[in-house]
């Protein structure tokens, strides 16, 4: 019997608990009669301080697995770490707060198992209403970004929540980035597949875990990682200042021999220095961050530290 895996990184969502496994407990049903599939849930406590272990341990059923990292290493990691302890044929990844609809999940497993041209489907969040202008041109701005000269295409608002055959699940393991930046690995990876979009529904439990901080803390992230784009644009914006510069020194050396000297135009040399100085701090900022990129790789430490994997046998011999 083919296997389905679902990988669920959580953070604190003992609030959810409950509902995920009675979730879960339709999902088996129905994949079952359906498709002929079985069920296997891979959770990955990233570093809660709840009880979420306990409460699922209490509703979870079937054939399950906790693997419990020795703390909060960020929910890209938390995903590589469950794609690990997966053995199924398919692979999907759905959050703990069932903000991913049933039905939605439902298709996803439909479109991939009845179409062996596909690799992947993912999903593309449709609902951008409450979001503002200016996060919305942000967001516009990193995808040109991130997607600027390259040979694969990283497409807008398709995040983790997707299906995978086997094969794409040991191509993303074979990644090893330090700094994980899913939306780009998906895209990087290849395979054929398929976007169709959806409309979460509200969040269970505690409000979301990501600030706008955070936010565009991923987003740099997933540009140092990816694009050498703006180095470039830095590079060009430096050699075009500089050749500015020279004509202009040119014009006043000129200046200079023909009419004699002249001392006017502070106004122009503050403009210029306050010019060059932001520039020079941005570039060594963005700099900075790639070479941070370097190290993080250089270091060499493991993508992140298992503290337990709990199953349903061993719940009677844990101490
Ligand atoms: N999550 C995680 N580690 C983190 C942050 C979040 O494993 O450091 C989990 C969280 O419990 C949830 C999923 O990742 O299952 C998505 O998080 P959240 O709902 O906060 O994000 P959003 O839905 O706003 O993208
Ligand atoms: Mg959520």
């Amino acid at each position: 019997m083919p296997v389905l895996s679902v990988v669920i990184p959580f953070l604190n969502e003992s609030g959810s608990a409950a509902r995920l496994a009675d979730f879960l407990r339709r999902l088996e049903a129905e994949i079952g009669s359906r498709f002929g599939l079985s069920l296997e849930t891979v959770l990955v406590d990233d570093g809660s301080h709840d009880d979420s272990i306990d409460a699922y341990r209490r509703h979870l059923t079937g054939n399950w697995k906790i693997a419990e990292l020795s703390r909060n290493f960020g929910k890209e990691i938390a995903l590589f770490a469950g794609l690990e302890q997966t053995s199924g044929d398919y692979v999907m990844m759905i959050d703990a707060d069932l903000q991913h609809p049933y039905g939605v999940c439902m298709q996803l497993i439909e479109e991939l198992v009845g179409n062996p041209a596909l690799d992947v489907v993912y999903t593309v969040r449709d609902d951008r209403r409450q979001e503002s202008l200016k996060k919305d041109l942000g967001s516009r701005l990193f995808y040109w970004l991130i997607n600027f000269q390259q040979r694969y295409r990283v497409p807008e608002n398709a995040g983790d929540f997707r299906i995978m055959r086997r094969r794409v699940r040991d191509a993303l393991l074979t990644v090893r980035d330090k700094r994980r930046f899913n939306k780009g690995l998906y895209a990087w990876t290849g395979f054929r597949q398929k976007g169709i979009p959806y409309t979460p529904d509200e969040r269970i439990g505690s409000a979301s875990r990501w600030s706008r901080l955070a936010l565009i803390g991923l987003s740099v992230e997933g540009i140092t990682s990816f694009s050498v784009i703006p180095l470039r644009i830095f590079s060009i914006m430096g050699a075009m200042t500089g050749v500015f510069g020279l004509l202009y020194g040119l014009k006043i050396l000129l200046e200079v021999l023909f009419h004699g000297i002249d001392v006017p135009g502070y106004p122009s040399l503050m403009v210029a220095v306050a010019v060059f100085g932001g520039f020079n701090l941005a570039l060594l900022g963005l700099i900075g961050e790639y070479l941070w990129v370097g190290v993080s790789e250089a270091k060499n430490r493991p993508l992140y530290i298992l503290r337990d994997i709990h199953t349903p046998d061993r719940e009677e011999t844990r101490q």
